[in-house]
C-alpha cells in the first residue's frame, strides 16, 4: 500500500499546516482517495465506518472550497444525529484552525432555533446539521442557499434508516444545480444507490478494498484507560510483562513524542520513530533496538513500516488505531517465526465502537482485561528480585565482598538484617515511582469477569451487584427505560451503551446505570431524551431480536 503524503493531496497550505499541527502523519485509505477526486471537483460515493478518517476526508476539500472573504453558506453537511453534527463540527475547527475568519455553525434539533438562527444571520461559511433542523431553516430563510457549492451526506444509510429520506431530498432539491455531492455511507442499499442517482452527478466510487485479514498467533486483550493514564498503565504493563522487545504504537507524531519523553523520564530503555525522525537516525534507532538496547520502541504507523524484527513479545496500541488493517498490521509485529505474540489495545469512550468495528473485521475477540494495580506490579518486582538474588547464590557469583559482610556482622547486625537492608537498597535502585490513576479506583468492577463493564469516563466504584454504573455527566433529572430483553436473551450493557448513544440518541456521556435482570433491563436516560430516544429505537434490535421499550412503571 503505497499511501502519497498529505502534501500530494491538492490541499491548500493553512490546511496543511493545521494538520502538522494535529500530528496526523499520513491520510488515512479513504482520505487519500477522497482528497484528490474532491480537490478536482468531482462528485463521489466514499464507503467507510467511523474510526476510518472520513471526516477529515470531506472536511478537507470542504475547507479548501471556501472563499473566506465571502460571508455566505458555501458548504452544507447533512449529518444523522446532533452527536455527530457536533462532532464533525468540532473536526471543521480542528482542520480550520489556520483560516482564522472561518465561521462554521451546527444546527440540529432539540436545541432553541433562535440562537442557531442568529449564528446563520451572523455569516456561516460552512453549517452542519441534522436534516429535519436543516430543512425547517431552509423554508424559514434563515440562510441562503444560493451560494452553496458543495454538500456532504455523512453516513447516508443511517440517515435514511431513521426516516430522513423526505428532508434530505427536498433540502438537495432546493440547493443549487452547479454543487459538488460527496455522499458517505458504511453500506450500499437500494436507498443509497436511489438518492445517489438522484443527486449526484456522475459519482466516482471509492471503496477501500478489505484484505481477509487474519492474526491467529497473537493473544489480544484490551484495557480502558484515560488519556491521562496510559503512560502509568503502559509502564504497569511493561514491568508485569516484562518483554524483552516491545512496540508502542501512537496514532500522531506528537503522541509518540510524548509518550517517549514519558517512558525516559521514568527510566525506561525508550526510543522513538515517526516521520520526523531522520533516516540516519531511524537506522541508529532500528539498531540500538534489534540489540535490545532500547528496549521499548514507539512508533507511529508509517515509520514503522518496513521493520523487521522478528522478536517483538509485546506490541501495544496506545491509541485505537485508525483503520482496522492498521490494527493488523500492527499486531502482526509480534507472534513472528511460530512465537506467540501479545497485543494489547488502551480503549477509551468512543474507541469502543472502533473496536467492535476492528473485532468485526478480523472476525476475533479482543478481550477486557483489568488494568493491573500498584500493589500487583509491586508484588511482581519482589518476585523478580527474589528470583535473581536466587540465581546469584546458586550460581554462586556473588564474591567479592565478603570484608564488608564481616564488619556489618561484627558491628552486630544478623545476616537476615543485612540482607533485607540489601533487597532494599535494590528495589529503591530499580524500582519507579508510582503513581495513583482514576483506573484504581474502579474496585470490584475492574475485573476480567466483568467483561461489559465499561463506561466513558467512571471513577465511581462499580456496584457489586448487575448494576453498570457509568458516571452520567449529565446533571439533569434521570428516568427509567424498561425492556423487555435481559441477560438471558444473551443481552450485555455493552451492546445496550452502544445502541442508545449510537442509535437513541443519547447525547454523549449522559446514560445513566444500566441494571440487567434475567428477563429485562433497567436503563436510566436524561428524561428531556425520553421520547426521542423510545422513538430512535422503537425499530431497533438487540442481538437480533426486536424489543419493547417504554417508561419504567416502577419509578
Ligand atoms: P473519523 O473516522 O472521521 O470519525 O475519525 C476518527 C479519528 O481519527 C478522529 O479522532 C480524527 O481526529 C482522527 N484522524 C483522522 N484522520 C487522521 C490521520 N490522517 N491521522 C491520525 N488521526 C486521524
Amino acid at each position: 500500500m503505497n499511501t502519497p503524503p498529505f502534501t500530494e493531496l491538492g490541499l491548500p497550505a493553512p490546511l496543511l499546516q493545521a494538520i502538522a499541527d494535529l500530528g496526523y502523519e499520513q491520510p488515512s485509505a479513504i482520505q487519500a482517495l477522497a482528497i484528490p477526486v474532491a480537490m478536482e471537483g468531482h462528485d463521489l460515493v466514499g464507503l467507510s465506518q467511523t474510526g476510518s478518517g472520513k471526516t477529515a476526508a470531506f472536511v478537507l476539500p470542504a475547507l479548501a472550497k471556501i472563499e473566506i472573504n465571502k460571508r455566505k453558506p458555501q458548504v452544507l453537511i447533512l449529518c444523522p444525529t446532533r452527536e455527530l453534527a457536533i462532532q464533525v463540527c468540532e473536526e471543521v475547527h480542528r482542520l480550520g484552525a489556520k483560516l482564522p475568519k472561518l465561521h462554521a455553525v451546527p444546527v440540529y434539533g432539540g436545541a432553541p432555533i433562535g440562537r442557531q438562527f442568529r449564528a446563520l444571520e451572523d455569516g456561516a461559511h460552512l453549517i452542519v446539521g441534522t436534516p429535519g433542523r436543516l430543512l425547517d431553516h431552509l423554508r424559514r430563510g434563515s440562510f441562503n442557499p444560493a451560494e452553496i457549492k458543495m454538500t456532504i451526506l455523512d453516513e447516508a444509510d443511517r440517515m435514511l434508516d431513521m426516516g430522513f429520506r423526505e428532508e434530505m431530498e427536498e433540502m438537495l432539491a432546493l440547493l443549487p444545480a452547479t454543487r459538488q455531492t460527496m455522499f458517505f455511507s458504511a453500506t450500499m442499499n437500494r436507498g443509497v444507490e436511489t438518492l445517489i442517482k438522484r443527486f449526484g452527478k456522475n459519482p466516482q466510487m471509492l471503496q477501500i478494498e478489505r484484505k481477509a485479514l487474519t492474526v491467529e498467533s497473537v493473544e489480544q486483550r484490551y484495557y480502558e484507560v484515560r488519556e491521562r493514564s496510559k503512560v502509568e498503565v503502559l509502564c504497569r504493563l511493561l514491568d508485569l510483562e516484562d518483554p524483552r522487545l516491545a512496540i508502542v504504537f501512537c496514532n500522531t507524531k506528537k503522541a509518540v513524542d510524548e509518550c517517549t519523553e514519558a517512558l525516559l523520564a521514568r527510566g525506561y530503555p525508550a526510543d522513538r520513530l515517526h516521520g520526523d525522525v531522520t533516516q540516519q537516525m531511524r537506522e541508529r534507532v532500528l539498531t540500538r533496538f534489534r540489540e535490545g538496547k532500547v528496549e521499548v520502541l514507539i512508533a507511529t504507523d508509517v515509520a514503522a513500516r518496513g521493520i523487521d524484527i522478528e522478536e517483538i513479545d509485546i506490541v501495544f496500541n496506545y491509541d485505537v488505531p485508525q483503520d482496522p488493517e492498521d490494527y493488523v498490521h500492527r499486531i502482526g509485529r509480534t507472534g513472528r517465526a511460530g512465537r506467540s505474540g501479545r497485543a494489547v489495545t488502551f480503549v477509551f469512550g468512543r474507541d469502543l465502537y472502533r473496536l467492535q468495528n476492528i473485532e468485526r473485521t478480523i472476525r476475533q475477540k479482543i478481550t477486557r482485561h483489568r488494568v493491573p494495580s500498584q500493589e500487583e506490579v509491586e508484588d511482581r518486582r519482589a518476585d523478580a528480585l527474589y528470583d535473581a538474588v536466587r540465581d546469584r547464590l546458586e550460581a554462586g557469583s556473588f564474591q567479592g565482598h565478603e570484608s564488608q559482610v564481616e564488619r556489618l556482622l561484627d558491628q552486630g547486625h544478623t545476616a537476615t538484617d543485612i540482607a533485607g537492608a540489601l533487597f532494599t537498597l535494590l528495589r529503591e535502585a530499580t524500582g519507579r515511582e508510582n503513581q495513583s490513576i482514576a483506573e484504581d479506583g474502579n474496585g470490584p468492577g475492574n475485573g476480567p469477569g466483568n467483561a461489559h463493564n465499561f463506561d466513558r469516563g467512571d471513577t465511581r466504584p462499580h456496584r457489586p451487584d448487575n448494576t453498570q454504573d457509568r458516571s452520567s455527566s449529565y446533571a439533569g433529572e434521570m428516568a427509567k427505560l424498561f425492556i423487555n430483553l435481559g441477560k438471558t436473551h444473551g443481552i450485555n450493557a455493552k451492546d445496550l451503551v452502544g445502541m442508545f448513544y449510537r442509535e437513541g440518541q443519547v447525547p454523549d456521556g449522559t446514560l445513566g446505570h444500566i441494571k440487567l435482570f434475567p428477563r429485562h433491563t433497567i436503563v436510566e436516560v436524561p428524561e428531556e431524551c425520553v421520547e426521542k430516544t423510545m422513538r430512535a429505537l422503537g425499530k431497533s434490535k438487540l442481538r437480533g431480536k426486536p424489543f419493547r421499550i417504554n417508561r419504567d412503571k416502577q419509578l
